[in-house]
């Protein structure tokens, strides 16, 4: 059960056994080419899936605007395999299917520590103690509790907005009828999605890191809301004076490989799986397999994956770490702009290490 595919269709049967309505389907998604240098992007990762087995469609600029109108689409691929999904109404789901099986859950309680006591771990909260024999951690961008987490893992902020329902005009305007999820090939790329209620939910490009690595609710309203607003009705000028009546961030788990890694700590009493890098959704279901694993000392299928039994490389500490990111990013922007990578860039190719949004 180690392929990506077999993990969704893992968490299909999951939602369906448990009763989980969260609106799970699977309309496709498009990536879109906006400048003449994802044109090559998207034919190239076109060819990719392709040669993985994904049933790929290439589309060229018409055929692109054809399914979403937009003068800015040059060309694009539709995957027919991307699911789309409620995430609150999945976590609260899956929340009442792990009560319904006797899970307590205790939310707005901070553990503040763990540690070893004879032979098993004892979790600290600010009300009590929890004693286990083995826990799994998966705190996402939050790193406090495991401080060796830091190393690999990074908090970027991921901003979004939401629109207003769009009118049957502008509907009319945009087409869109396959509500397929859309994104476009910029290494900072933006992701979004018709509502089941017409709005569009629009988000991404921008991945802020705050020095040093803070994470705080004050960080969530940014100017990169206002950016995002801006490229959106670059993407869809029929749709100029439309408003947004929500916009929202938050922290991003990001290693510098964009996959999460996986270990143990606690003399094996205590396993972890963090640093989705934004792409957890369907993929922490695999991550809590691995952790379970890790966890149990078994030796499976997924334990042995090279991506479970090396780490990432590490970022580097601070201040340095912060340098870097902010040279990575105005060298992505760059990239962005003119197709073209930096002596930095392929530094950072060399060693295996990436930052995207
Ligand atoms: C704006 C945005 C858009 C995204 N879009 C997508 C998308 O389109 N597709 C996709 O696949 N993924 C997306 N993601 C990423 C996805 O949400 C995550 O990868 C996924 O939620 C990770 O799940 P997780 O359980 O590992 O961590 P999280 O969902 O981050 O959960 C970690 C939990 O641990 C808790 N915690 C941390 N420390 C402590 C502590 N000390 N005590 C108690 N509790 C603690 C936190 O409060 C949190 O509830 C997006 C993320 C953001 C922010």
């Amino acid at each position: 059960m180690s392929t990506p595919a077999e993990n969704f269709r893992g968490l299909l049967d999951s939602l369906t056994r448990h009763g989980v309505d969260a609106d799970l389907h699977v309309p496709g998604e498009i990536t879109m080419a906006l400048t003449r240098h994802q044109v090559d992007t998207v034919r190239n990762a076109y060819e990719l899936h392709r040669a993985h087995g994904i049933p790929v469609t290439h589309l060229d600029a018409d055929a692109a605007r054809a399914r979403v109108a937009s003068p800015r689409y040059l060309a694009g691929f539709l995957d027919p395999t991307v699911g789309l999904v409620d995430p609150g109404r999945l976590v609260w789901g899956l929340a009442d299917a792990a009560e319904r099986l006797g899970v307590r859950v205790h939310e707005d309680t901070t553990v503040t520590g763990v540690d070893r006591d004879q032979g098993a771990v004892v979790v600290r909260t600010e009300w009590g103690r929890v004693r286990a024999d083995r826990i799994v951690l998966g705190t996402g961008a939050f790193r406090g509790l495991l401080k060796r987490l830091a190393l690999w893992t990074l908090p970027v902020y991921d901003h979004v907005l939401m629109s207003e329902p769009l009118s049957a005009g502008q509907l009319a305007a945009v087409g869109w009828e396959g509500r397929e999820g859309l994104t476009d090939a910029g290494i900072q790329f933006h992701y979004y999605r018709r509502t089941l209620d017409d709005r569009v939910l629009f988000g991404g490009y921008d991945a802020n890191y705050h020095f040093p690595g803070r994470i705080d609710p004050r960080l969530e309203q940014s100017p990169s809301h206002e950016l995002l607003a801006r490229h959106f009705f670059e993407i869809f000028p029929a749709l100029e004076g439309l408003r947004f009546t929500h916009r929202w961030a938050g922290v991003i788990d990001t290693t510098s490989r964009f996959t999460p890694v996986f270990g143990t700590a606690l003399g094996g009493h205590l396993s972890y799986a963090v640093g989705y890098t934004g792409l957890g959704v369907a993929s922490t279901r695999f991550g809590a397999r691995v952790a379970l694993d890790l966890v149990d000392g078994r030796d499976t299928e997924v334990t042995r994956l090279q991506m479970v039994r090396r780490k990432p490389v590490p970022f580097p500490p601070e201040p340095i770490r912060y340098a870097a990111v902010r040279a990575t990013r105005v060298s992505l922007a760059a990239e962005d702009r003119t197709g073209r990578r930096n002596l930095w860039l392929k530094g950072l190719d060399a060693v295996g290490v990436g930052f995207d949004s």
